[in-house]
């Protein structure tokens, strides 16, 4: 947060919740833009069937499309969740709460990690991401965005001169991470939505990787092709995007945000596009799939 923003007010929206539903819930609010989540499940609401997820926005936003997204990805009812309405924040105790819980989070060589955490004497190999993450997702922690980072860390090995493409950027955080390993390459990041392509903007400056070329849309036929494509993305989205994901990738094509229980979906129209050299990677429900074309 910068002290610009510490003047804002903030909002928290809660939601009645199943409880095998809760990660469906916080994945909704950070797709939506959450700046974070909190679920009380611990003391009297221990063995609670409804827990409340909170979510903290700096703006109230419709949650509902997301909401029905995720339900549905996860395989859950509609009626597995009920909102209850928005509220303002006491902006000090939510920001101090939120820098509390978010702590920098390693994955590979990388340590991504908020603008103001210090980092005890983190080590000379290690590459250091700071995100201001506004109202974009990614924010280092997820299990998407952290599967991405170390799959960069182990096959982003181009050679100088490489191209790298960021499909659905958000925050940046991982054009960042391969500008900061090969800050000579041609590094491209998009996202269809223009406040994320903003934020992405403006993370990329904050840390020295001014050379990304942002661009407001997605992957089409006229995208020039990559050696390297990351797209953490959900399995509906790269479904569809499949055969340009696959088309427009020279060597390694990093699939993310796919759930394990998806991964027949995805596996099995990639064997339609004739590809089967491929890793899976996993980590909680949440699979990678590493593509490579050599
Ligand atoms: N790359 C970040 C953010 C992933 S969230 C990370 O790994 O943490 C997914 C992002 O993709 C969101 O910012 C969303 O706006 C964007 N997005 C969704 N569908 C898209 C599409 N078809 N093309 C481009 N971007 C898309």
């Amino acid at each position: 947060m910068t002290s610009a923003s510490q003047s804002k007010i903030w909002f928290s929206v809660e939601i009645e919740t199943a409880r095998e539903a809760v990660e469906a819930v916080e994945f909704a609010l950070l797709e939506s833009g959450a700046l974070g989540t909190d679920v009380d499940m611990f003391g009297a609401n221990m063995n609670a069937e409804i827990l409340t997820v909170t979510g903290y926005f700096d703006a109230q936003i419709e949650l509902q499309p997301k909401l029905d997204e995720a339900l549905k990805i996860y395989g859950f009812p509609r009626e597995a969740i009920r909102a209850t309405g928005w509220k303002e924040v006491e902006q000090l105790d939510w920001l101090e709460e939120w820098k509390k819980n978010w702590q920098p989070v390693e994955s590979g060589r990388f340590i991504v990690a908020p603008t103001w955490s210090e980092i005890p004497g983190p080590s000379s190999d290690k590459i250091i991401i700071r995100i201001e993450p506004g109202m974009a997702f990614g924010t280092g922690t997820h299990e998407t965005t952290r599967l991405c980072l170390e799959a960069i860390d182990k096959h982003y090995s181009l050679k100088k001169g490489g191209s790298f493409l960021d499909v659905g950027t958000g925050t940046a955080v991982l054009a960042i991470a391969a500008a900061k390993m090969f800050p000579e390459a041609a590094i491209e990041a998009c996202d269809n939505d223009a406040e994320a392509v903003a934020i992405a903007r403006e993370n990329a400056e904050l840390n020295d990787a001014g050379t990304i070329k942002f661009y407001e849309g997605s992957i089409t036929e006229e995208t020039r092709s990559f050696d390297f494509i990351c797209a953490n993305l959900t399995a509906d989205v790269i479904i569809p995007l499949l055969p340009l994901l696959v088309g427009k990738t020279r060597e390694i094509l990093i699939l993310s945000g796919i759930l394990a229980e998806q991964r027949e979906l995805v596996v099995n129209k990639l064997k339609e596009l004739g590809q089967d050299k491929f890793t899976i990677d996993q980590m909680s429900e949440w699979i990678s799939l590493t593509l490579s074309k050599k």
